[in-house]
């Protein structure tokens, strides 16, 4: 079974503008990078429509194509920091669990909310126990850091009602503020809810060596590696020998696979993404070794554990 431990489903009216600004600016700068400079309106214009999918279809669509049995929806919550979208909060979270309600099987939905807001901790609850969300996705880069008292009322949540929480971790876009997604953030959560299974977004990025020593030493993280797509095509070796310290680290049980899309969709295809994965035992340059098991489990086994899905 695979799993996409970490995507999203996007409209332009449930995330603040400053966001959609910030993807714009950083897309225009890539492009000029490589030589192709475009007016920030042709970015949008061309970029953009491939990210609407208010019904999961491009979703469902591209999980049929790459082979992927279930993906995790990750609601996004910067509505206090960057101003809030049309769409509110509350609501997003409600559509997304209709969302998973309309593709059981395929698609499995966390809440999302700021903790800071008021009432978070009851917008979680009714959302896990009344609308079927099966876990909480925290993006502190709005500016506070997951071991803030803040963010302890949700906890207790996630502890009393069984489920897991996966926070952002790794240097992101402006207006998103990188400092407070350092893996190190997390340490004080891992320690006082020994009980609920946290999963770092993203690997931490530039922070894995952070966050592999950190998982290796507390029994309640894990790790998704969304966002590494592009590194495992271009940079192989390196991919791989990140990877092997990692797992060295932290343990085989403790990777998820997952693409962050539709960020990286229009970049790197789902299928190419998988098989640079099970591509490992074979592929990887002498002296790094990895098993088949190893891939079954970041694939989707230890995905399964941790959503406490069935074998089938
Ligand atoms: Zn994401």
């Amino acid at each position: 079974m695979i799993i996409d431990f970490h995507c999203h489903v996007w409209m332009e009216e449930w995330l603040p503008e400053p966001f959609w600004q910030g993807i714009v600016d950083i897309f225009a700068h890539m492009l000029a990078r490589h030589g192709m400079k475009l007016p920030k309106e042709e970015v949008r214009r061309q970029f953009f429509p491939a990210f609407w999918d208010p019904t999961a279809e491009r979703l469902i669509a591209s999980m049929d194509e790459a082979g992927i049995d279930r993906a995790v929806i990750l609601p996004l919550d910067y509505g206090l920091t960057l101003g809030e979208p049309p769409v509110s909060i509350e609501e997003q979270n409600r559509i997304y669990a209709q969302l998973a309600q309309q593709h059981p099987g395929r698609l499995i939905a966390f809440a999302s909310v700021d903790p800071r807001r008021e009432g978070a901790d009851r917008l979680f609850e009714v959302g896990v126990k009344e609308w079927g969300l099966r876990g909480l996705k925290l993006h502190p880069t709005v500016g506070y850091y997951p071991s803030e008292e803040a963010c302890y009322p949700l906890y207790r949540k996630a502890a009393e009602l069984g489920v897991p929480v996966i926070s952002h971790t790794g240097p992101i876009i402006a207006p998103l503020k990188s400092k407070y997604a350092q893996p190190i953030h997390l340490d004080d959560a891992l320690v006082d809810f020994p009980q609920v299974q946290f999963v770092a977004a993203h690997l931490s990025f530039c922070w894995w060596t952070e966050l592999a020593n950190l998982a290796g030493t507390k029994t309640n993280l894990a790790a998704d590696i969304s966002g590494w797509q592009l590194t495992a095509r271009d940079h192989y070796p390196f991919f791989c020998q990140t990877l092997r310290s990692f797992l060295n680290s932290a343990g085989s049980d403790n990777l998820l696979y997952g693409t962050d899309n539709p960020a990286y969709r229009s970049l790197i295809s789902d299928r190419e993404w998988i098989q640079l994965i099970r591509d490992l035992p074979h592929k990887a340059p002498e002296g790094i070794s990895f098993t088949e098991a190893e891939v079954e489990a970041i694939l989707g086994g230890n995905a399964r554990r941790i959503l406490g899905l069935s074998e089938r």
